[in-house]
Formats: structure tokens, sequence, C-alpha cells
């Protein structure tokens, strides 16, 4: 069982760890979704694809912080340029206009074509947020539509039918709206119209019915990572809004960078209205971005002192002008992390073998399962894939309760002995520093941890 397994290589620290944890931090993590049973394993040092726990444990890491470190850990120049520039700069940060805002906005609104303007967050939750904000604001409408399954970060109207269990699910033709977490006020719910993925005809249906109240559609173009639009199904979406006036928002939090340097976008080529970035954008700082149309855009620049009042010394935004803010916006030291991250992945040749390193793992493990007749898929795109435990095709949230995750999680436990890092049940994502000896160690790992189950 998941409590045993354990037993088999010492965590005694991070257990003792965890314990403390507990007591000051509640769940004894800083994100809900760190936390799996019997407890989380506590870091203590990384280097290139390896993470090493508090008990000198070692692991080839596939977590890659949720795929943000695209580099690895500690990537020498991501590292140089941040220090280089600390120095060179004298500060931290300015809380000012400076420089790498603009080479950094010139940077994504030429690898992104749906991308004319460029502002900066500190989350991709942020990122989303403003996103949605600036597309009602532009509409005038009031609710979005958001995919069953699709992650745009913790807060309120998003933060529905991400994860919905089969019986509160609903019917697929009109999904529920499930919220995923207590203390969502009902009518934020109401904001939101859910949606099928890869389910065209039902979506054309209630967009039609929704479309005069209907701001903006706002999805994961590639749902959690790793299971792709079809064609097809983006296509025909993209004409739909464009019809019914309803702005499309990519959220590329995920796939930006991963599984093209211009993001899902640039692989479908079909340009939203608005992007939203994070993750590799920071380079293993905090970070999100808005990009967008540039008449979208600019619904959030004041063009005059009067589009700016300050009360208590806190300035505002008037009405008419979206208000977006924060302190840490932009920061020059995640920018300079971020950019050099970008110009690494723009070297000859570096996307292309990430890809192929990617995809030798994909079908190496898909060799190993059939070998031990377990029915099992890789789905992703790019740099990201998931492990799914069936034979049955998988294009949307529903076709995922067809896997076997009970099994999934027992390899997944078992592999963390065997030194392989996976959040138990996440995606994998590959680093441009991942090596085909990690390649071969995992598949092996994975080879032990299927005996041990099946055993
Ligand atoms: N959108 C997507 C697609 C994500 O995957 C995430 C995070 O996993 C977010 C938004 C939220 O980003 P952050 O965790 O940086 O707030």
């Amino acid at each position: 069982s998941v409590q045993t397994s354990y037993e088999k290589v010492s965590k005694i620290q991070s257990e003792a760890m965890f314990h403390r944890a507990k007591q000051v931090i509640p769940g004894g993590v800083s994100a809900n979704i760190k936390y799996f049973a019997p407890h989380p394993i506590i870091m203590k040092s990384a280097e290139g694809s390896q993470l090493v726990d508090v008990d000198g444990n070692t692991y080839i890491d596939y977590l890659l912080c949720y795929g943000a470190l695209i580099t690895g850990h500690g990537h020498q120049q991501v590292v140089k340029a941040t220090t280089d520039y600390m120095h060179k700069i004298g500060t931290t940060i300015f809380g000012t206009p400076h420089e790498l805002e603009v080479t950094m906005a010139d940077k994504l609104t030429a690898l992104y074509p749906g991308i004319d303007m460029v502002r900066y967050t500190n989350s991709g939750l942020e990122a989303t947020l403003l996103a949605i904000r600036m597309a009602t604001a532009y509409t005038g409408k009031k609710k979005i539509g958001k995919f069953e399954g699709h992650y745009h970060g913790g807060y309120n109207h998003v933060l529905v039918s991400v994860n919905p269990d089969q019986k509160e699910s609903g019917n697929e033709e009109e999904p529920n709206i499930v919220p995923e977490s207590k203390g969502i006020p009902a009518h934020e719910l109401k904001q939101t119209i859910v949606l099928p993925f890869n389910n065209i005809e039902a979506t054309e249906r209630l967009l039609r019915k929704h479309a005069h109240e209907l701001a903006a559609i706002i999805m994961e173009p590639v749902q959690g990572g790793f299971i792709p639009a079809e064609q097809d199904f983006i296509v025909r979406l993209r004409e739909l809004t464009s019809e019914l006036d309803i702005l499309l928002i990519f959220d590329e939090v995920k796939t930006g960078f991963r599984v093209h340097l211009g993001g899902a976008q640039s692989v479908y080529q079909i340009e939203p209205d608005l992007t939203a970035l994070g993750k590799v954008l920071g380079g293993g700082f905090p970070v999100g971005a808005v990009g967008g149309k540039r008449e979208i855009m600019m619904i959030s620049a004041p063009t005059s002192d009067s589009d700016i009042f300050s009360v208590g010394g806190a300035s505002r935004a008037k009405n008419d002008v979206v208000f977006h803010s924060g302190t840490y916006n932009g920061h020059p030291i995640v920018l300079a992390a971020g950019l050099e991250t970008i110009l690494l992945l723009e070297q000859d040749g570096c996307m292309e073998d990430l890809f192929m390193k990617t995809d030798m793992l994909r079908k190496k493990l898909e060799k190993l399962y059939h070998t031990y007749e377990i029915p099992m898929q890789t789905v992703g795109m790019g740099s990201i894939f998931n492990i799914v435990l069936t034979n049955h095709s998988i294009r949307n949230y529903r076709d995922m309760w067809q896997a076997d995750t009970n099994l999934r999680h027992k390899i997944d436990i078992e592999l963390l002995n065997l030194g392989v890092y996976i959040k138990p049940l996440n995606r994998y994502s590959m680093s441009i520093v991942h090596s085909e000896e990690n390649i071969n160690q995992t598949v092996i790992a994975h080879e032990k941890a299927i005996k041990n189950v099946l055993n």
C-alpha cells in the first residue's frame, strides 16, 4: 500500500520536517497541490535534472516545478545572467519602468502570433485574471466560458469543473458548474459557463445560447498541458468566437515555450485575442504576462495623469481604464532569468533536441508497459506528456475516467523510492539538460516499479 512503500527508502528527515511544517503551515504545504500521502518529500538541493531530498536521496526530476524549469535546476547561464544583471543594475528592483520590460515584450511580440503588446504579472493566475478583466471591459459582457478539466489558477470563477468526479459533472453536452473549493460564493459560479472540450457541436450550441452574455472563452489549447485540442475543433472555435463577438483567450501558462517557442498558437496557427503566459517565461522565478491584440491591450493604458488618481497613497485607475497593478510586475531579475532561458531555447536545434528526447522517453515507456501487458498510452505535445493507463482514446477530461489511476498512483509512489520524481498522477515535463542516461535510468525504474506493484 501507499503507506508501507516508504519503508524501503529512508525518508526519516523528510517525515520529521513535514511534521514540523504541519504545526505552522496548513497541511504542511505552501500550495494544496504539493501535498501527497503519506507525506510530501522535503528537498534540500538540486542540480540539472536532479533533486536531492533532506535524507540524501536523489531523484531524476520530471515535475520540474510543474513545468517551469525547462533548462533544469540552476542552469549556469541562467544563474549567471541573473546574478550579473543584479550586479549591473545595482539593485534587485527599480519599481519604475525599465529596459528589460521592453526587451522581453519585443521578444514575445516576435514569437507569439497573437501578441502585439504585453503586460507583466507575478504569476500565471494573475495573468488569466487580468486577461478576463480586459475581456469583460472590452466587450461589456459579464460571463466567461471555460472548458471542463482546464485549470487557470485557483480563483473563484475559474476554479470550477477542473477536476469534477463522474457523479458531479452531469451531462457532457452541458456540463455542470462544479466548484473546486469551499468558499466560492454562488453568485460567482453563475459568471461561468462550462464547455465540453473537443466537442464542437455541444460547444457551438452553448456558445450560441450564451453569446449575448459571454465576454470570453478561456482555454488551455492543450488541456492540462497534455491533451491537445483537435485542429478542427480549435479552428472552428476561433471562427465561432469571432462571429459571436466573444474574445478567445489562450491560457499558455503550461504550453508557452514548451510545445513551441511561440506556444500552442504557433503549432495550431491560430491567433487568440489574448494570451496568458507564465512558468517558463520567468526562468524559475515567479512570473506571468498577458499579451494580445493592440486594441484590446490598450484598454489598460493610462494616457494622462487624469487616468490615475491617488487615494491615501494608492494609485487607482479611473473607471474607463482597466486597472492593473502589482508592486513586483516586470521584475528585472525575473525578466533577466526569463530572457536568458529563451535565448538558450532559441539556440540551433535546442527545441528539436528537447522534443526528440521527450519522444524517446515516451516510446520507451510505452514499449515497456506493453511488454507487461498494461493498457497504457502517453498523451502529450512537445516537451510535456502524461502516462495514461488505458487504451481508450483520450480527447477530454471525461475520457480520463477510463484510466487506471489506482495502478498509476502505486507506480508513482514506487518511482519515488526508485529515484524518479513525479508528483503522483502528475504530467511529465522534460528539460534541455535531461540526458539519454536519465531516460534509460527512468525506464529501468519504471520496470522495477511495475514489478514491485504487480508482485
Ligand atoms: N494556467 C495554467 C494553464 C496553469 O497550468 C497554471 C499553473 O499551473 C496557472 C494558470 C496558474 O499559474 P500560477 O501557478 O503561476 O499562478
